[in-house]
């Protein structure tokens, strides 16, 4: 059994909940869709991935495992074309785990053994290219699959009882009205007592944010009415580490 990975390092986790934890990242080749801000772009497309075995995978996990290690970071691409092995790692390795996905893949992820963390992107039309739904328009969103697609997901997370958070990547052009219409969704078909905190990020370079930083304080007031909320840039680039 083999998988394309594009790399296996060992970093700081840079964005959502567990930022600042030292991970393992295996990172897989592949991915579903096509977002424009992709900043891992190599990792699209399974062609620039190495054919790595379980045990070649499990051998570079263990060689670079440090002290302060916290997890090991399935990541991409997206991760969960690849379930089958990820499982085979999880059950050879006594380590803790997060997945990092876009949560459009429910079917792959019904496959998946338990995890730890769960890191589910609510991916915004304005992310893609060729996506033109408007999710200002409550009609528009039974059309948008792929938001479809991460509530059937995140029904299943909970059905695991695991550690889940959601993050949205604002961009300076996304409108109040869409986030709104998106946690206002989510909270009509999360049950009540089940809290899944939001982690609001700024798309990089932040510099772009200079002018448009009250649209912050708005997402998380929006988003503050019905989840427990974070506004959380990617540190790794502030850093400059991988
Ligand atoms: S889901 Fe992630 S890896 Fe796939 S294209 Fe979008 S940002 Fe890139």
């Amino acid at each position: 059994m083999k998988a394309p990975i594009v790399e296996i390092f060992s970093s700081f986790q840079g964005e959502g909940l567990l930022i600042g934890r030292r991970q393992i990242f295996v990172r897989f080749a592949g991915c579903n869709l096509d977002c424009s801000y992709c900043d891992t772009a190599k990792s699209k497309s399974t062609e620039y991935g190495t054919q790595l075995s379980v045990e070649e995978i499990i051998n570079k996990i263990e060689e670079l495992k440090t002290p302060d290690l916290h997890s090991i970071s399935f990541t991409g691409g997206e991760p969960l074309l690849y379930v089958d092995i990820i499982n085979e790692i999880m059950k050879r390795l006594n380590f803790k785990f997060l997945l990092e996905t876009n949560g459009t893949l429910p079917d792959s992820l019904s496959n998946l053994n338990n995890m730890d963390y769960v890191s589910l992107d609510i991916k915004l039309p304005e992310h893609f290219n060729n996506v033109k739904h408007d999710l200002t328009q409550d009609n528009d969103f039974k059309k948008y699959d792929i938001f479809e697609n991460e509530i059937k997901s995140l029904k299943i997370l909970i059905e695991w009882d695991t550690n889940i958070y959601c993050k949205i990547v604002v961009l300076p052009s996304t409108k109040l009205d869409t986030i709104k219409n998106i946690v206002k969704r989510l909270s009509n078909e999360i049950p009540e007592d089940i809290e899944i905190p939001i982690v609001i990020q700024p798309s990089s370079p932040l510099n772009q944010w200079q002018n448009h930083k009250n649209k912050l304080f708005e997402f998380s007031e929006l988003i503050g009415k019905y989840n427990s909320v974070f506004l959380i840039p990617q540190v790794h680039k502030i850093l400059d580490i991988e």
